[in-house]
């Protein structure tokens, strides 16, 4: 009888062994925000010596990789680009990004905003901070080149895109800036990080779509569904600083935008409303995903109010 129960213990181990744990431990989880943006009342806030990421540390925590927006550029140089916001933050910001994310993406409207040399000397600041970046560097070359994720033996590539005027931040050959998301290059570079990179899963993170529109505008549609027909497993969308509405095509998921996730200066929910992301990619590579709710107060600092229930 001894020997039946002791057996009956090691079955039933077993079980829970190839069932649950073991399996969850080989799931990847990525978990995506919106906009971040360090200048205004969350540059003061940082100032004072406090930490804009902490309502969401935990969730962080739990992810293997985090990834977000860097919608202002990082520096004290440069001289602002004529255009209704400039936005740029004290290089105080870097250890806190550093903290909390294994890459940011530099393709957006605002990186640009104190000219290209600003930009290039960001790329500097991030590189000795150790900060990864995507969708921005210092030649055109370098702004599409994906960031690789090596992940519990699989290789995740993230392409980062500005699509939202002015195009003028774009790189060139001989200009740092961002990386431009024209359909020509987003097939290549999505063909490049499979079968050049070998990606296991390639996820795109466009900036894009009209500002306060709840539903993304055909245009966002087009390049989405361009997108996975070329190869992507998911885009993963931010700039119009409202949440927009998911579409699931071809079976793959698409967050038209993840709205604001640190910024201030916004007077309605939606605007101070935000979504945090966390994919979970299994074996298969199949993926799923929950999204927590993020507030902003008045200082544009996200709380995070946990998951959301039910049809979004
Ligand atoms: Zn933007």
């Amino acid at each position: 009888m001894v020997n039946m129960k002791k057996y009956l213990a090691i079955l039933s181990s077993l079980i829970l062994y190839a069932s649950g744990s073991y399996a969850q431990s080989q799931d990847i989880k990525l978990t995506f925000v919106g906009d971040i943006m360090l200048d205004g009342l969350p540059g003061k806030y940082i100032k004072a010596g406090k930490d804009p990421f902490l309502s969401f540390a935990s969730l962080f925590k739990q992810s293997d990789k985090t990834i977000g927006n860097l919608e202002c550029v990082v520096g004290t140089t440069g001289k602002a680009e004529i255009k209704p916001f400039v936005l740029r933050a004290n290089p105080r910001v870097l250890p806190l990004i550093k903290k909390y994310f294994s890459a940011v993406s530099l393709a957006n409207n605002h990186t640009g905003d104190y000219g290209p040399q600003a930009f290039s000397k960001m790329i500097d600041l991030l590189d000795k901070a150790g900060i990864a970046y995507f969708g921005g560097g210092k030649d055109i070359r370098s702004a599409h080149e994906p960031i690789i994720f090596n992940v519990k033996g699989k290789r995740i590539a993230v392409l980062g895109y500005n699509i939202f005027l002015p195009r003028s931040f774009e790189a060139l050959d001989d200009r740092p800036g961002n990386a431009w998301g024209e359909p020509d290059y987003l097939a290549a570079d999505i063909k490049k990080a499979k079968d050049f990179y070998g990606a296991d899963i390639v996820i795109t993170y466009p900036h894009w779509g009209w500002e306060g529109d709840k539903i993304a505008s055909a245009r966002q549609q087009f390049l989405a569904h361009l997108m996975i027909d070329s190869g992507a497993d998911a885009v993963v969308g931010g700039h119009p600083h409202v949440t927009q509405n998911i579409e699931i095509y071809k079976g793959k998921p698409i967050f038209y935008s993840l709205g604001n996730f640190v910024f201030d200066g916004f007077d309605t929910v939606d605007t101070n409303t935000g979504w945090a992301l966390e994919m979970t990619i299994n074996q298969d590579n199949k993926i799923t995903w929950q999204i927590y709710e993020a507030k902003l107060d008045k200082n544009g600092i996200p709380k995070n109010k946990g998951v959301i229930k039910g049809p979004l």
